[in-house]
């Protein structure tokens, strides 16, 4: 895969640059919110002489083939990254030691509770909205094997000794929110994505990361669990969603939305890249690199980008 240009790095000799990411996970094509939050990150990163890493998110919601695809539209709007490309799925160990780690510290518990259970229990009190209410938290161990005796299989849960954690976010300022019992491991045994995500980015040199606003309520658990297993917080970027006519999130329905979609319309890259760039207020700009050269995080649009794609692209945008 191609990579860019060697970036004008602004870290002195000797220094890591670190590191900014984007993280798909690989559940089909990207749409054209998706690449648009890509090329944020990317510029974010590149903007500050950082490495730019890529991360396949393949725990589940996996689509084969699909990683590769949204690897290629990358390259093809001119996102290059730095290698290796990191997959998940080839580090559960990694995972593993993380949680761990926190169980010899008495910071984890199994959790035998249905989604269903979850959802009829009442929030525990004091806790935050739709938080987990702790039911499994002081178990016996012969409690746990009754459930165990019953077939269930257990997920693993953080205990958190805190209901809020605050952020700062380089758009949006300092932001407050909730802490729960966060899961670690699935009772499917998979290592849950607010487990993965910390480990990764800490692992990967990871400093800045950016990404659609959707997260910004899920941050707070993280960076809380940065801070457990005695990693850096990264600092953060939430940037606005894309979302269609109707204010709603931008889907695959909403028409022709992705690279593909509108390169079979006889768009090429270089078109798709233009109306990216004129979303972020950069009219004219055909490539990556004239982005970059022109960007200024300070003047993006704070609102999302409505968008119609059967008018996306004005004959002004049009290389
Ligand atoms: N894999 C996540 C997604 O595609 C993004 C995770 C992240 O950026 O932290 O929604």
């Amino acid at each position: 895969m191609p990579t860019d240009p060697a970036p004008a790095t602004t870290a002195h000799p000797g220094q890591r640059p670190g590191a900014g990411r984007f993280a798909p996970s690989p559940s089909g094509d990207l749409h054209l919110g998706n690449l648009r939050t890509a090329l944020l990150a990317w510029l974010f990163a590149r903007s500050t002489g950082r490495e730019f890493l890529m991360r396949v998110e393949d725990l589940d919601r996996v689509k084969k083939g699909a990683a590769e695809r949204q690897l290629e539209d990358l390259a093809a709007i001119g996102l290059g990254w730095d290698p290796p490309v990191v997959w998940q799925s080839q580090r559960l160990a990694r995972y593993e030691t993380a949680i761990a780690r926190l169980t010899e510290a008495d910071l984890t518990y199994e959790c035998f509770c249905t989604r269903k259970e979850i959802q009829q229990a009442v929030t525990a009190p004091h806790g935050p909205m739709g938080a987990y209410p702790g039911t499994c938290r002081n178990l016996t161990e012969s409690e746990r094997q009754r459930w165990r005796d019953e077939g269930r299989s257990a997920a693993l849960r953080l205990r958190a000794d805190r209901t809020e954690f605050t952020v700062t976010d380089l758009l949006l300022g300092e932001y407050r929110g909730a802490v729960d019992d966060l899961v670690l491991r699935r009772g499917d045994g998979t290592p849950a994505y607010n487990l993965a995500v910390v480990v990764d980015d800490a692992d990967q040199g990871i400093d800045q990361v950016v990404r659609g606003d959707d997260l910004l309520p899920s941050t707070p658990r993280q960076a809380y669990l940065a801070t457990l297993l005695g990693l850096p917080v990264p600092a953060y970027a939430h940037v606005p969603l894309v979302l269609n006519t109707s204010g709603q999130r931008l889907a695959k329905r909403d028409g022709a939305v992705t690279l593909r979609d509108r390169t079979a319309l006889g768009e090429s890259p270089r078109h798709v890249l233009s109306a990216l760039a004129a979303s972020l207020g950069y009219d004219g700009a055909t490539t990556s690199a004239d982005v970059l050269e022109r960007f200024r995080p300070e003047n993006l649009p704070k609102e999302p980008w409505r968008l119609d794609p059967d008018g996306l692209l004005q004959p002004s945008w049009c290389p």
